[in-house]
């Protein structure tokens, strides 16, 4: 049996698979079983912030991996407390949480708004989210989720959540009560289709924390690690949340989620109420710092002068209607269809996503110029030629 064969066999059918096997890489380009080239404006869904085996990330992750693997949390380990400190002193955060994906950071992110309600009053556990937001895949984190197709089959879902239309100043003021415990967004829409939040609407959202003594809570775990241009989506907004979730990009391909919780909260989750095996793994922790300490104001402000670049170049392209998103998350609207679109470039030696009806690219930060033109080139053929 071929991998494709084995994994129909073998794997429980939840992915609707490309009939692509990757095999290796080199920065922004992949290679395939059979040798095939491509060039990765996805980066695993904002995961390999650097690319394939960026060398320095290797050998911080292969270091810690010769050393020790794993500790558990009844002991100290020095990659998850330096982790720790360098994303406090980046971000003015307190205190960080670490566990292994978004959805897990996004539970603790849920866990510690409520606790910090409840605390105050048993009723006070509502927590808004948005319609048409994505917060991962646990049975919590779906009901979480404002979208109604992910509210089926698994039936009862986690109560307490409201969804309020996204940048509806006027429904979210209609949905604030005392018994609200937190307001919780994404600043970019990711799965939703890259759709960002409007300025006027966020600074409702803290509005509306502060008067009714909710918590912000921003999911990161796409739009985080220096993905929009800043290391945080939420600074270009001048934001102040009480709670941030991030994953996806933080250790540059290793399973790493970390919730931080800014000084008012900072001691809202108590011993005894939270924990993870194999949350601040160290490897995922050495891999994490690698990638964290690079992401410095040169790097930001190429991914910016870069995804100015490709806007330009993409506004160019015959079929193209419209862009959105920030710095190196953008969705592309066009006159075609997007899965089309998709398959045609993967077969041209491109990968892209899609989300909802755009094409979304998400490509390594450190992509070079000249993986850019050549990616484009094919985005360009493909869209024009369909
Ligand atoms: C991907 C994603 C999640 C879920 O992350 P997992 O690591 O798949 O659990 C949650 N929130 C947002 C905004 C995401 O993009």
């Amino acid at each position: 049996m071929n991998t494709k064969e084995k994994d129909s066999k073998y794997i429980m059918g939840t992915y609707g698979r490309l009939d692509l096997e990757l095999d290796h890489g080199c920065g922004s380009t992949l290679f395939d079983a059979d040798g095939k080239k491509y060039i990765d404006f996805g980066s695993g869904i904002a995961v390999n912030t650097f690319g394939a085996c960026d060398p320095e990330w290797v050998k911080a992750v292969s270091d810690q991996l010769a050393k020790l693997q794993h500790a558990s949390n009844y002991y100290y380990t020095k990659p998850c407390a330096d982790l720790a400190e360098m994303l406090c002193e980046k971000t003015g955060m307190s205190k960080v949480f670490f566990s292994n994906s978004g959805a897990e950071a996004n539970e603790c992110a849920i866990k510690g708004a409520r606790k910090y309600g409840t605390d105050k009053n048993p009723d006070k556990n509502i927590i808004i989210t948005l319609k048409n937001s994505f917060h991962g895949r646990t049975v919590t984190t779906l009901s979480a989720t404002g979208q109604d197709v992910f509210h089926t089959s698994f039936t009862p879902f986690t109560e307490g959540f409201v969804y309020v239309e996204a940048n509806d100043c006027d429904a979210l003021k209609g949905a604030m009560s005392e018994k609200v415990c937190g307001i919780m967004f994404e600043i970019i829409q990711g799965e939703g289709g890259v759709l960002p939040l409007t300025a006027e609407f966020i600074k409702t959202a803290e509005e509306m924390a502060a008067k009714y003594d909710a918590l912000l809570v921003v999911d990161e775990v796409q739009t985080g690690n220096g993905r929009t241009g800043t290391l945080y989506a939420y600074e270009q907004f001048g934001l102040k949340p009480d709670i941030v979730s991030t994953a996806k990009g933080l250790a540059g391909g290793l399973p790493l989620g970390a919730t931080m919780f800014s000084e008012k909260v900072e001691n809202i989750l108590t011993p005894g109420t939270h924990g993870s095996t194999f949350g601040g793994n160290p490897i995922a922790a050495a891999g994490a710092l690698s990638i964290l300490s690079r992401i410095d104001e040169a790097l930001l402000d190429t991914v910016r002068k870069n995804s100015e670049y490709m806007i330009e170049k993409i506004m160019k392209i015959d079929g193209v209607t419209a862009i959105s998103g920030m710095g190196f998350m953008l969705g592309i609207e066009t006159e075609k269809d997007a899965k089309e679109i998709l398959k045609k470039c993967l077969k041209d030696g491109l990968l892209v996503l899609t989300a909802k009806d755009k094409v979304r690219l998400l490509p390594p930060l450190n992509i070079t110029r000249e993986e850019i033109d050549c990616g484009l080139e094919i985005l360009k053929n493909a869209i024009e030629t369909l």
